[in-house]
């Protein structure tokens, strides 16, 4: 029985590549792995994935009978459908800890670095397994999609170093270069539905018992999103409804001007003020030297929720 290796529900490059790479080094360690994704592969992902010639992970979305390893995540919220009706056995990530439990130990790397695959390139040297070229080539282009081209305030040198060695083994000497075209295709708007684009990079979170949901766009310049900003805004606020979100945020991020704008709709719009100490106009807030949801964004909300 194969297991299967699995990112968080709205999958991104990491998810997609970090699925890719553990279950290659696993399959070579001997335990018959596949990689899965819980949607879409996005187009940023498809472009990574067609440059450097590797399959779209198969489609996988309930962990009932069988066995399961996540990768970049370990929130039930971002997880597999009846989690607990499978067996996990690993999980490699590098975000907060989240609430999955196991009746039995298992394997668990998680690393507070900038991208999954910096800690999958670890492993690999950990295991003394080749990183096949191809692998290494898009395992390179997560840490840059994770860290915004080394700009989050999650990148960390463990990432840079991964990333210098991963893009030696792929042959690739402009890391710069290659992180601005993968943006400029993540920043590709035109034709996409809205909802989809709110869903595209989307995550749900309990904050105090709250339910809140933050999403985000990354774009190479912000004025590429002034042409749906207000439908993004409207859709945000359905979505508010028919999920019953306590909040929902939008986080339009300008990765050359290294902040974001944020959408919000909320029960609670002071929330937004005690976070962050900006108090919004409207449903906007500006949010100078934020681009991380991980490092900048949740963390206070989840303060800002707990007073
Ligand atoms: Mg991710
Ligand atoms: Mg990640
Ligand atoms: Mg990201």
């Amino acid at each position: 029985m194969a297991v299967y290796v699995v990112g968080h529900k709205s999958p991104d490059t990491d998810s997609v590549c970090a699925a890719i790479a553990l279950a290659d080094l696993k399959s070579k360690l001997g335990v018959e792995c596949k990689p899965a994704v819980q949607g879409e592969v996005n187009p940023e992902s498809r472009f990574v994935l067609e440059k450097f010639g590797c399959d779209a992970p198969e489609l996988l979305t309930d962990a009932t009978d069988k066995q399961i390893m996540l990768v970049d995540h370990s929130d039930l919220s971002q997880s597999l459908d009846n989690l607990n009706k499978g067996e996990l056995m690993a999980i490699v990530d590098h975000h907060k800890v989240g609430d999955v439990s196991t009746p039995n130990p298992i394997e668990v790397w998680t690393w507070p670095v900038g991208c999954t695959c910096t800690v999958l390139k670890s492993m690999y040297d950990f295991y003394g397994v080749e990183i096949p070229k191809n692998i290494a080539g898009i395992m390179t282009c997560a840490i840059l999609s994770d860290t915004v081209i080394f700009k989050s305030a999650t990148c960390t040198d463990a990432d840079k170093k991964a990333a210098e060695a991963l893009a030696k083994k792929a042959g690739l000497d402009d890391l710069q270069n290659l992180g601005i075209e993968m943006f400029k295709v993540k920043s590709a708007i035109e034709g996409t539905p809205v909802r989809e684009l709110v869903m595209r990079d989307f995550k749900d979170f309990n904050m105090n018992g709250n339910k809140v949901g933050i999403g985000q766009l990354e774009v190479v310049d912000l004025s590429l999103l002034d042409s749906v900003k207000d439908d993004l805004a409207k859709d945000i606020s359905s979505l508010k409804g028919e999920g019953s979100y306590h909040s929902v945020f939008l986080l339009l991020t300008d990765i050359m001007k290294e902040g974001s704008e944020m959408l919000l709709v909320s029960d609670n719009p002071p929330v937004v003020e005690k976070a962050f100490g900006v108090s919004p106009s409207g449903d906007k807030a500006w949010l100078d030297g934020v681009m991380s949801r991980k490092k900048q964004v949740v963390p206070n909300f989840e303060k800002a929720f707990a007073a």
